[in-house]
């Protein structure tokens, strides 16, 4: 699991917010060569104030997809709320999904600041989201339509293999209906079948299966 660059975890350090414009520049002095985790909790507060975007939002790279069931379960991922997906240069995918950090204050801080994740602490805010353009995002899907637009357009041969994996779906549960159709037992049959079943009081052993994402590889 990883997050993209830059969009990634954040820090809230404990003072108190001091709204204050974004920043859309980074600030010569804090060019200084340190590492995102040698900043202390005053810098981190000075360069987080009055935002909490890397905050409220997570990504999770994921396999860029190739195969045509590797998109479809991605179509079926995008027909859900709050989750999104997007590519960054030169072909890397990320699933990203809204959703506010528990440990976010009402003041907007990180109120583990000091315990808070690695991954928070390595996401530099003199180089975050806020302050410099995404320029590695090449697309952006907020849904499946927006995905299947994309992939016709840019990867017309992919797109074409999933069109023709899914009308082969299609015709193999056709044929499929049609064989159960000429296999079905006499009625008096299945009466007896019923009728031993339920003499057997047998627990059910078979749970429903849940709807996961799964590789088929
Ligand atoms: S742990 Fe703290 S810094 Fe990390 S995402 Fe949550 S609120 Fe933000
Ligand atoms: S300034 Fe950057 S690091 Fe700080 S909360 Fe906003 S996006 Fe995250």
């Amino acid at each position: 699991m990883s997050r993209g660059t830059p969009p990634s975890r954040g820090r809230k350090s404990a003072p108190a917010p001091k709204p204050q414009p974004a920043p859309t520049m980074l600030a010569a002095d804090d060019d200084d060569g340190r590492d995102a985790l040698a900043l202390s909790a005053s810098e981190n507060a000075d360069l987080c104030a009055g935002c909490t975007r890397c905050c409220d939002t997570v990504s999770i790279e994921i396999d860029a997809p190739r195969s045509a069931w590797e998109y479809d379960q991605w179509v079926w991922v995008l027909h859900h709320r709050s989750l999104e997906v997007y590519v960054e240069k030169p072909e890397r995918w990320f699933l990203h999904i809204e959703t506010r950090c528990n440990m976010l204050n009402d003041q907007g801080r990180c109120s583990i600041h000091g315990q808070h994740p690695i991954l928070c602490r390595e996401y530099d805010p003199r180089v975050c989201e806020r302050r410099l353009p995404l320029l590695d995002i090449v697309a952006w899907f907020k849904d499946a339509t927006e995905l299947e637009t994309w992939l016709a357009a840019k990867r017309p041969a992919h797109w074409k293999r999933l069109v023709q994996w899914r009308k082969a779906k299609i015709r193999e549960g056709e044929k499929a209906a049609r064989a159960s159709k000429r296999v079905r037992l006499p009625a008096a049959a299945l009466v007896q079948i019923a009728e031993a079943g339920s003499a057997s009081h047998e627990p059910a052993t078979h749970l429903p299966e849940r709807k996961v994402a799964r590789k088929r590889r």
